[in-house]
């Protein structure tokens, strides 16, 4: 059973305590869960793994330890407004994932890898007999995460 618990970022200013935070995090879970009907699910836990933001930051150098990433989907951050996936002044270098457009989150990751690769196809001159074997494998790997 995984259970995700909403939280902040890493905020390496204010005086944030995530091992304090953990304990009442844990017991609210139970408490909730309990309220569905599962009372004795804490006896039955054979093991207990559990991470904080600083875990993402160590893993996977998440930003702010932040799951969704350094830009989120708020009004300033969607759509045009959301840094592009290819770089303003150097233009052979390009961006893509949770970041870049159109969003994060694992299926907006792979639209954005799909969008980035169509764009590097045709900005960069790619013989076209390479640049359709890449598309259908781009897009047989989208669509197998989006039926998913
Ligand atoms: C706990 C958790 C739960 C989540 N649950 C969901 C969910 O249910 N549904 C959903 O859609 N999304 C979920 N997400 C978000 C989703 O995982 C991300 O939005 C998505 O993985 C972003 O893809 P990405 O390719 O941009 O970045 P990432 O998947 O983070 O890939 C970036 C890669 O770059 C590597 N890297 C970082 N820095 C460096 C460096 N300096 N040098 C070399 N490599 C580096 C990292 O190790 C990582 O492998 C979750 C994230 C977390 C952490």
């Amino acid at each position: 059973m995984l259970v995700l618990v909403p939280c902040g970022r890493v905020e390496e200013k204010k005086n944030q305590d995530w091992r304090a935070m953990q304990s009442p995090a844990r017991q609210a879970v139970f408490q909730r869960l309990g309220e569905f009907g599962m009372t004795d699910l804490e006896s039955h836990l054979k093991f207990e793994v559990s991470y904080t933001p600083h875990s993402w930051i160590k893993m996977y150098n998440l930003t702010k330890g932040a799951a969704f990433g350094s830009v989120s989907h708020n009004f300033l951050q969607v759509g045009y407004l959301r840094p592009q996936n290819r770089h303003p002044h150097y233009e052979n270098l390009y961006f893509v994932g949770g970041s870049t457009r159109p969003g994060n989150g694992l299926p907006l990751a792979l639209i954005s890898a799909n969008l980035t690769s169509e764009r590097i196809f045709k900005e960069v001159a790619i013989p076209e007999q390479r640049r359709k074997l890449s598309f259908v494998s781009a897009k047989f790997v989208l669509e197998a995460e989006l039926v998913e």
